[in-house]
């Protein structure tokens, strides 16, 4: 390759690089931190990793919901999935009636615990098979769509990203943009893995959200700080506990290690590695 164009491609590359915290903006410090998916910036201000690269992984679709266990068509997968979102969604105090979003809608069942609740659901999510998911799950075709700009005039009262917004690859555009479709005194219901947990210093390398699709890890700081620059306050923080499977832990294990280990889709029970839980208000 020519010198001159090489330099360029060093150049642009170097420019696409995020240097600064995408959470409280500060510019990276310290030498970062090495998991097993690669290395992670982190930023001493406000303790958020990310990777410098960005959200480069792609592969979302029916493979990837298969291989986390996450297609729960048993019915104590189905129960586990509806308890936990069933608990998230009570978090947010919102009546039924109320148009919802949930982003990162996946296999549908965040879609089905709020129709249970009383909500009008919509999804949106960047694998196509999300769609399916949902028509399956008694849902009309219309109610997924790929982006924001599909949903043109439509308002909500609540969006959730439960385990999302560490996938988004530009999440302060994206806040921003989705304000745009949000009812006066709308929440967002977020949980994430937080950066800034025991969970994560006493795991070490075993922290199970080091993940190839989670390119940032937010610390309760550094997500206020990002949703302030998007126009929402805290509200309250909750302790999201998941309603999981061995199945479930079985697959995530396997994703990690390679080493597949048959065990049963029960009994269920409360698991945390570290989330946070978070209720934001728009214009609050
Ligand atoms: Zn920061």
């Amino acid at each position: 390759m020519p010198q001159r164009s090489c330099n360029k491609r060093k150049l642009e590359d170097s420019l696409k690089m995020i240097t600064n915290c995408p959470g409280c903006l500060v510019p990276k410090s310290g030498i970062g931190i090495k998991t097993r998916t690669g290395h992670l910036d982190s930023c001493k201000n406000c303790g958020t990793l990310w990777r410098e690269s960005g959200a480069e992984f792609l592969e979302y679709g029916q493979e990837y919901f298969k291989n986390r266990g996450h297609e729960g068509e048993n019915p104590v997968m189905r129960k586990s999935k509806i308890a936990t979102f069933d608990y998230f969604y009570r978090q947010a105090n919102i009546p039924p009636g109320s148009k919802v979003l949930e982003v990162g809608c996946a296999t549908g069942w965040g879609l089905v615990a709020g129709r249970e609740l009383g909500y009008r659901m919509r999804g949106l999510d960047v694998a196509e098979e999300s769609r399916q998911y949902a028509i399956q799950r008694g849902f009309q075709p219309e109610t997924v769509v790929q982006s924001l700009a599909e949903l043109a005039n439509e308002r909500f009262s609540l969006v959730a990203f439960f385990d999302a917004l560490e996938h988004i690859p530009e999440p302060e555009n994206f806040l921003k943009e989705l304000s745009h479709h949000l009812n006066p005194g709308a929440k967002l219901l977020v949980v994430i893995p937080r950066a800034d947990t025991a969970s994560r210093k006493i795991l070490g390398k075993l922290w199970p959200h080091y993940l190839a699709d989670h390119w940032v890890h937010f610390s309760r700081q550094g997500l206020a700080s990002l949703m302030n620059r998007a126009g929402f306050a805290p509200e309250r923080y909750f302790f999201p506990v998941k309603w999981i499977t061995p199945f479930t832990m079985a697959t995530h294990f396997s994703l990690h290690s390679g080493y597949e280990i048959p065990v049963p889709p029960w009994p269920m029970f409360p698991l945390n590695f570290g989330e946070d839980g978070a209720v934001f208000c728009a214009g609050c």
